[in-house]
């Protein structure tokens, strides 16, 4: 079935070919009506959960700090009992080759779940729809006030205007107060939300962090207010790649022109004796987000929000047919064939999402909470000092990428009287960088050769952290 009914060169007369879809359309304003049913209590259920920890989360703390906090300035994320420092960048890229791998999984067996159900530009839509409905009424009341004349452009008396003028700019408010929480708590993960609220409330938030809110505030509106299914169809590239995934046993929103077939509403199947089970009602169009008719099969417009399914059952109940004429299904499946689940290619990107995930936790679970390199100093091999002594220097480089602040104390091993200078307590707080020059010094006579493997060990006062790196204590050839 095409999954693009646009041609990709137009170049045909359209007026001769009323077949042929222009580019370009003006934009038709949908008003989607709502259906209630199981796979809306789904969506409201997995909506309500994201919004509340979208919300919420920010304000979580934990050992004193936010429990998730990108603190840009100071080049730590702290990610509830993880902190991270630029330099786990790396580990960032493996996260998103697992999200990647899991989206292409999730895609090839599933279809758009991830659109449907818990896409951001979904859940704000949902929630925007639904302020519209409270202020504005049903679909066929909205598109009544869109007809409605406002007294700008019409003279005299005209209340419905003005009513229409007042739910307008109600709405546009409430769109805009949604939007206005959803930036600043999104600034909030980088700012800190108290801190946020404490310098919102003295008026000290800087300029770009205000640029910054402003900026996600319009976003939000515009996106979820005015762009909608727009940004579903037009703007994001994952409806336009997740073809590439589909196959005949991707389970997808779809309707069954076997049973439905042909479409037969009262009137004509008393007329005619037609019996497909559609009975040509609609609903499953005026429930559409997208504004698109599932019947003609599936269009890259579907976001999988499952709304059909629930217009259409609740169709099916009241004419007493059994419900699923529109339901989630595969290609194969609606043509006869069973059904089959696990091919080859979801069940490599199953196999790739795993594997990154082990990767990713593994090197999580085996991250050390200190960054140590020692580096000798490559510009003197080494030094006689005063006491017949033999000196090399180090750079020490520490750097803290726990969640706790740290206090701690460097030896070395492998020489015998050897000595570290200087030797003190080092206090090191969270995602903080050091380097400490060090030297090392042995009696002359202490050295056996003139090329020694050595320990430099880093640890906490009770012996809780241990971090041993190795060396080498170059001295005079004998
Ligand atoms: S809701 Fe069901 S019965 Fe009504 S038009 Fe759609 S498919 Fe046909
Ligand atoms: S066709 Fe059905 S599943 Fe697809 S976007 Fe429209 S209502 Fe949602």
């Amino acid at each position: 079935m095409p999954m693009n009914r646009i041609p990709i060169q137009d170049t045909t007369d359209h007026d001769s070919d009323p077949e042929v879809v222009p580019l370009y359309a003006s934009r038709r304003k949908i008003h989607p009506r709502v259906a209630p049913g199981l796979y809306r209590n789904i969506r409201l259920l997995v909506s309500t959960l994201f919004l509340l920890a979208y919300f919420l989360t920010p304000w979580l703390l934990m050992d004193g700090r936010q429990a998730v906090l990108f603190d840009l300035p100071a080049r730590q994320f702290h990610v509830f009992w993880f902190s991270f420092v630029p330099q786990d960048l790396i580990l960032l890229s493996g996260l998103l080759v697992f999200a990647a791998f899991a989206l292409f999984f999730v895609t090839t067996l599933w279809g758009r779940v991830w659109c449907g159900y818990t896409c951001p530009q979904t859940v704000w839509s949902f929630l925007f729809i639904w302020v519209e409905r409270q202020l504005e009424g049903s679909p066929q009341q909205r598109v009544r006030w869109d007809n409605t004349p406002t007294p700008l452009k019409r003279e005299g008396r005209n209340l419905k205007g003005l009513e229409k003028l007042a739910r307008r700019l109600g709405k546009h408010c409430l769109w805009l107060l949604i939007a206005l929480a959803t930036g600043a708590t999104f600034i909030a993960y980088f700012y800190g939300a108290r801190e946020l609220v404490t310098d919102a409330l003295s008026w000290q938030i800087p300029l770009i962090g205000v640029a910054w809110i402003v900026f996600f505030t319009l976003a939000t509106y515009i996106n979820a207010g005015w762009l909608r299914e727009h940004v579903c169809i037009y703007i994001c590239p994952y409806a336009r790649f997740q073809s590439v995934m589909y196959d005949a046993d991707t389970l997808a929103v779809s309707y069954d022109p076997n049973r439905g077939e042909p479409r037969t509403s009262a009137r004509k199947r008393a007329a005619t004796g037609e019996d497909g089970d559609c009975i040509d009602c609609t609903l499953c169009v005026q429930v559409c987000p997208t504004g698109i008719d599932i019947r003609d099969g599936l269009q890259y417009e579907c976001i999988g929000c499952a709304a059909c399914i629930d217009a259409c059952d609740t169709v099916m109940d009241k004419v007493g047919y059994p419900r699923g004429l529109i339901r989630y299904s595969t290609e194969n499946e609606l043509a006869g064939q069973p059904r089959t689940s696990w091919r080859p290619k979801a069940f490599l990107y199953g196999i790739a999402a795993l594997l990154t995930l082990v990767l990713l936790s593994t090197t999580l679970w085996q991250r050390e909470p200190l960054r140590v390199e020692v580096a000798r100093d490559r510009g003197a091999l080494y030094q006689e000092v005063s006491g017949a002594r033999i000196e090399n220097s180090y750079q020490l480089r520490l750097q803290n990428v726990s969640n706790q602040d740290r206090d701690l104390r460097v030896s070395v091993s492998g020489l015998p009287e050897v000595e570290l200078l200087p030797d003190s307590m080092i206090h090191l707080p969270v995602g903080e960088l050091l380097d400490i020059a060090l030297r090392v010094q042995v009696p002359a006579g202490a050295l056996e050769q003139s090329n020694t493997d050595i320990e430099f060990i880093v640890q906490s006062p009770d012996d809780t952290l241990r971090i041993v790196r190795e060396s080498r204590f170059i001295g005079p050839r004998n």
